[in-house]
């Protein structure tokens, strides 16, 4: 009796695996493509913008792409979604990366061209990443917030080609014609961009 028991539970086991991989197989592959669909990067969560906030593009066959924009929101990170989701506000950006956890939220494609460095030429040729803080808070710069941030900058310039370098992972602040100060002097540039290209 009891050295029958676990040939008969296997054969059982064997027959329900067999059964139940028809519905798994299908389940992922489903999943995966309506999330290829929303989000560029594995892992973001899709909170998209107002369509009247930023442009449709076809990058990088529109426009190059050559730079990672950082800022900082001013904003929390709700508020901050819904100014993105505003149409009346006309800005957005592609990331927005929360202060407690890291947490991604993409809310404009990487092919569209988001309106956030106030310069057309760079909107056209970047992709911006907004933090939840305040330029002279730099508590809301946490550990997580540099960690998954630069997680995401990293997995932007392998997919493009950028180098992980300050020429081209640049702040709003440097964005010619610009009056905005973000990330501001309490951003650790220093670093973010080794971890960058420790990711
Ligand atoms: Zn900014």
């Amino acid at each position: 009796m009891e050295r029958a028991r676990p040939t008969t539970s296997r054969r059982r086991f064997l027959k329900g695996a067999a059964l139940a991989a028809v519905p798994y197989a299908l389940l992922p592959d489903t999943r995966a493509g309506a999330q290829t669909q929303a989000v560029d990067y594995p892992g973001a969560e899709w909170q998209p913008a107002s369509t009247s906030n930023y442009t449709v593009s076809n990058r990088p066959t529109s426009y190059p792409l050559d730079y990672v924009v950082i800022h900082v929101t001013q904003e929390t990170y709700p508020d901050a979604l819904s100014i993105f989701q505003n149409p009346a506000k006309q800005v957005s950006i592609h990331y927005l990366v929360r202060s407690a956890d890291g947490h991604v939220a993409q809310c404009v494609r990487e092919k569209d061209i988001a309106w956030h460095a106030g310069n057309w030429d760079y909107n056209t040729r970047s992709i911006g990443i907004e933090h939840e803080g305040w330029v002279d808070q730099p508590a809301y710069f946490t550990d997580a917030l540099y960690e998954q941030s630069a997680r995401l900058t990293a997995a932007i310039c392998t997919k493009y080609g950028l180098p992980k370098d300050r020429a081209h992972i640049i702040g709003h602040y440097e964005v010619p014609g610009t009056d905005h100060t973000d990330p501001g002097p309490n951003w650790d540039w220093t670093r973010y961009i080794r971890l960058v290209n420790f990711a």
